[in-house]
């Protein structure tokens, strides 16, 4: 969930309704290290679902084209694959395009039964019935539009933003739009009394040096002035997907 000045137009998809054999489509699974958020440096194991509600115009993540229907052993088994040597569990990463826009549940509770930790990455605009697991089961929420998810809402453990310089409301430190979505008024906040250093702040890349340099400054003053954690893409510095 990247920006570039190339403006995404893969099509957007619909919430999809629970598949009868509990399969999902799988864009890609690749191992990493995780490069932001609560787990940044941890060894895990990326699973990008295929599709997206939304159509963010600075969107550069591929999600759209390749895609397996796959059951939910086979794609735990493509997991361990990718697993890194070492025999420990590495952290999965559920992200996308959206990966909520998919009946992600059982697969979810597949892996957990299994022993492993789990990380959602997701912009918080729709719901799916999802384990309650506290230190086992993480949502972190990158809002993308106006409105969140009311339901989704009491689920979400860490909020990140994307910063670019220019866009940040003065009021709160946090960006008006987010790759370029268009929203009413402002892109969605955090609720009412939110831990600070739960949001994290992630300057833009717009791929161009000087630009990045103003992004870098002006989520380095929104973390200063109120509080939240500032995130770099630790995965691009060490040239990792
Ligand atoms: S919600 Fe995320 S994956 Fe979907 S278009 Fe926006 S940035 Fe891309």
């Amino acid at each position: 969930m990247t920006p570039s000045k190339v403006i995404n137009v893969q099509p957007i998809e619909k919430r999809e309704e629970p598949h009868p054999d509990g399969s999902l489509d799988v864009h890609s699974i690749f191992p990493t290290i995780q490069g932001e958020g609560p787990f940044v440096g941890q060894p895990a194991v990326f699973l990008r679902l295929a599709g997206c509600n939304l159509q963010c115009p600075l969107c550069d993540t591929e999600y759209t084209q390749g895609r397996l229907r796959l059951s939910v052993p086979v794609i735990f088994d493509s997991i361990l694959d990718h697993a890194p040597p070492g025999g420990y569990r590495p952290l999965i990463v559920i992200t996308g395009g959206e990966p909520l826009r998919q009946d992600i549940g059982p697969l979810v509770r597949f892996m957990i039964d299994k022993g492993y930790r789990v990380q959602i990455e997701t912009n918080g605009s729709l719901y799916r019935d999802l384990p309650y697991m506290s230190g086992v089961l993480t949502i972190v929420c990158s809002p993308k539009s106006g409105k969140l998810n009311p339901d989704m809402v009491k689920r979400i453990d860490y909020y990140k933003y994307v910063v670019k310089a220019g866009d940040v409301d003065v009021y709160d430190g946090l960006p008006t739009h987010a790759l370029d979505h268009p929203v009413a008024r402002k892109v969605a906040r955090p609720p009412e009394g939110f831990y600070r250093d739960r949001v994290y702040i992630q300057p833009a890349d717009t791929q161009d040096a000087a630009e990045n340099q103003s992004h870098l400054q002006a989520a380095i003053w929104s973390a200063r002035h109120f509080g939240y954690t500032l995130c770099i893409q630790t995965h691009k510095i060490i040239n990792l997907p």
